[in-house]
């Protein structure tokens, strides 16, 4: 591969992305914030699931400075079922950086880019190539997928080494006045068409004359992506505890998953839940199971059993949990989504027992 084809194979890139490209709220601004913003978003999470939460967290938090000063329960309660909450965390510590160090203005640098938290090599390159027209490239799993099937590369995509390959290459072929559309053209093939599993779309493809797997009948057998490791499968026994009217929240600790994030009440499944109930100051309770539930994070799996538990006596001051109305929590603590599935099926076991005292 040249230098001068890849630059060729760009420019057929841009002509089909300048009519192609969908309209997202992020493509119609060049402010770093913004953009910073949405490529954060935009990992790990569709583009339609991202949208609302996008216009939210401007709209709260408008500038870097709104975002450095906010309360931690606030960001996270905006941040709540997008999961990954270190993500924002992480902006955050960003934002706090940029208001001492560099005026409270993105840098348009990218090694500074690159020295805030949570900004590795592909969202430094994001941002430094639409904000700030600087020719670097960001590559992410989409734009590994493209690149290995447009040149029928072997190299293992869940390599450091084969993502360095790649930015290596794609930056010879970069200028300020191409790098912030070929790096979105590349996500937006790689979204769009050139799709992962079996299911690339080539008959729409711009690439199609260029690309090797498609002229060698091979495009599935691209890129080649060794396995990832099993995860860690944990079972747990979740409790909605309900008065009738409050529920029961609990704070996670501050390190490892889910730090600091508020969470339903839970224990190993091989504890047995009366003997818990009262160490946590339960005396009476009505013990329901509910349905089974299972969360799946990167590296652990959660498979959680719910149970229903209407408490009858309680020493209230013992319970190491605060107790919320439904609407409570949906104002200010932010429920994983881990946990969401079993909040409304208990929510739903409330209701129809609010209801049978009623009919009584
Ligand atoms: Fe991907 Fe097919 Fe386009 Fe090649 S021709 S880049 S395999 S969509």
């Amino acid at each position: 591969m040249s230098e001068f084809e890849l630059k060729e194979i760009f420019d057929l890139l841009c002509v089909w992305y300048r009519q192609a490209k969908r309209d997202l709220p992020w493509r119609n601004t060049k402010n770093p914030y913004h953009i910073w913003v949405s490529e954060i978003m935009l990992q790990q999470t569709r583009v339609e699931a991202v949208k609302p939460y996008y216009a939210r967290f401007l709209e709260a938090l408008p500038t870097i400075q709104d975002l450095a000063e906010a309360e931690e329960e606030k960001i996270l309660k905006l941040w709540e079922g997008l999961g990954y909450y270190s993500r924002v965390r992480n902006m955050q510590t960003a934002a706090q950086t940029i208001m001492t160090e560099y005026h409270g203005k993105m840098p348009a640098d990218h090694k500074a880019l690159l020295g805030l938290k949570g900004i590795g090599s592909y969202t430094a390159g994001a941002v430094a190539s639409i904000a700030f027209d600087l020719p670097y490239p960001a590559v992410d799993g989409n734009v590994l997928r493209v690149m290995s099937r447009v040149f029928a590369d072997g190299q293992d995509i869940m390599q450091q080494q084969t993502k360095r390959f790649w930015e290596q290459k794609i930056q010879t072929a970069l200028t300020p006045q191409n790098a912030g559309e070929v790096n979105q053209a590349l996500m937006e093939l790689g979204a769009t068409i050139c799709l992962p599993n079996g299911t690339p779309k080539c008959e729409d493809c711009p690439l199609r004359v260029v690309c090797m797997a498609y002229q060698q009948g091979r495009m599935l057998g691209f890129p080649v992506k060794s396995e990832k490791k099993t995860r860690t499968q944990e079972f747990l026994s979740v409790c909605f505890l309900t008065d009738g009217t409050h529920i029961a929240l609990h704070k996670r600790e501050s390190g490892g998953l889910l730090a600091n994030l508020w969470e339903l009440p839970n224990i190993e499944k091989e504890k047995p839940l009366p003997e818990v109930l009262a160490e946590w100051g339960i005396w009476e309770a009505e013990i329901q199971p509910m349905r089974q539930r299972k969360h799946i994070f990167t590296h652990i799996e959660w498979h959680m059993e719910g149970y229903f538990v209407f408490v009858k006596q309680m020493t209230k001051e013992d319970t190491p949990f605060v107790w919320v109305t439904q609407a409570e929590q949906e104002t200010n603590y932010a429920l994983p989504s881990a946990f969401q599935k079993i909040w409304k099926d208990g929510l739903s076991e409330m209701q129809n027992m609010q209801m049978s005292i009623f009919e009584k």
